[in-house]
């Protein structure tokens, strides 16, 4: 060998392609492709970050410990089962590392995160997937897909980038019927925006099991994506497990205290739902009116679906819009290629969005 080469698996790994964060086009731009809040994060989180300035020198305390008690508290969760990542993609990646190897089998479904088939194949395990129904995972689907080699399965609840979600009784039955050795990671990165009776994050999952966890994250409703913050609960020998391979400073001190911080304003998060509610409900609606399929989405997107007749498609519509400085997220490497999915934004963007929308579809 001239170089090095990398493991099995990595060569045939799809590099993560984020949407596109700029127009190229002169004037105000509206990003509303990667789920970012557009209420921005807490004034309190604003202030504990920049009080963070004053001890850059320092190590952060390794642990996490003040955040992990700040969610203890917010959620009635012991501080022990809890790990901190810089951001949930750290925490999936840890329990790819820990429980994958050469030759085992990772399941997700059709539209699932990207981050899954990713962590899966780099630990040189195969990535399986299971059909959607309705742009929704299906339960029977998933059990079929299981074979001995399976140790793992990646649930998003509710789904980027379908918006859609599964019943607490189909993630119980889920569980029950998957092996006990095979590992089930509930992402509920979007759990907060989720108003639906039959909704379970994950935390009675995970208190009454020992094979689940959940991750959670602060870049979606508590508006820190850039600082990278993300949390997992579990059972104790799994969070014994995977805080063995973990960084001994994996979380910063900054993004610790802004986290702790965004916690602690309830009001904040209050107010991002209640606006999420009601510019998703009125989005869904108003494209709706224009002749386009919205799937329902209990989350902080929607998910567009649009015609294939030429100068229609998603791909007309993505240039249509981009011309206008509405940057919306396009789904190629998400197996949905004749849709875009869009972020609830400001009163301002959603608006420009659904007329831009009209003008696109003939409508006056
Ligand atoms: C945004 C998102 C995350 C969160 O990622 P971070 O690394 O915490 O920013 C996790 N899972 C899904 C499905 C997401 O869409």
């Amino acid at each position: 060998m001239s170089r090095p080469v990398p493991k099995p698996g990595i060569l045939d790994i799809a590099p993560y392609t984020p949407g596109k964060s700029g127009a190229g086009v002169s004037g105000r731009v509206f990003k509303l492709s990667a789920n970012e809040t557009p209420l921005g994060p807490s004034p309190k989180a604003i202030q504990a970050y920049k009080n963070a300035a004053d001890t850059l020198e320092d190590y952060p305390e390794g642990t996490s410990r003040v955040l992990r008690e700040a969610i203890g508290r917010a959620f009635g969760l012991d501080p022990d089962r809890i790990i901190c990542g810089a951001g949930s993609d750290e925490i999936l990646n840890f329990l790819a590392h820990t429980y994958l190897g050469v030759g085992d089998e990772a399941i997700h479904t059709t539209h699932g995160f990207l981050v899954y088939p990713i962590a899966t194949m780099a630990n040189g395990a195969i990535n399986v997937i299971a059909a959607e129904k309705n742009f929704t995972a299906d339960v029977d689907t998933i059990l079929k897909a299981v074979t001995p080699r399976t140790k793992l399965m990646w649930l998003a609840n509710p789904n980027n980038p379908t918006g859609t979600y599964i019943p607490f009784d189909e993630v119980k039955r889920l569980r029950a019927e998957l092996p006990p050795h095979v590992l089930l990671v509930l992402d509920a990165a979007y759990s907060e925006y989720v108003s639906k009776n039959d909704y379970e994050s994950g935390i009675e999952m995970v208190a009454t099991t020992d094979n689940t966890v959940m991750t959670r994250t602060f870049s979606k409703i508590h508006g820190l994506a850039s600082l990278r913050v993300g949390w997992m609960y579990g059972p104790a020998n799994i969070v014994d497990e995977v805080n063995r391979i973990r960084g001994p400073f994996n979380v910063s001190t900054p993004a610790m205290l802004a986290a702790v911080a965004a916690l602690e304003d309830s009001a904040h998060q209050d107010k991002s739902r209640t606006h999420t509610e009601k510019w998703r409900s009125w989005l869904t609606e108003e494209i709706g009116k224009l002749g386009l399929t919205v799937t329902p989405s209990v989350a902080n997107f929607v998910l567009i679906h649009f015609p294939t007749t030429a100068g229609k498609t998603a791909d007309d519509a993505d240039a249509f819009l981009t011309q206008r400085g509405l940057i919306l997220r396009a789904l190629k490497n998400y197996k949905l290629p004749h849709a875009l999915r869009m972020t609830v934004g400001t009163e301002e963007a959603n608006k420009l969005v659904v007329a831009a929308l009209a003008d696109f579809m003939g409508h006056k």
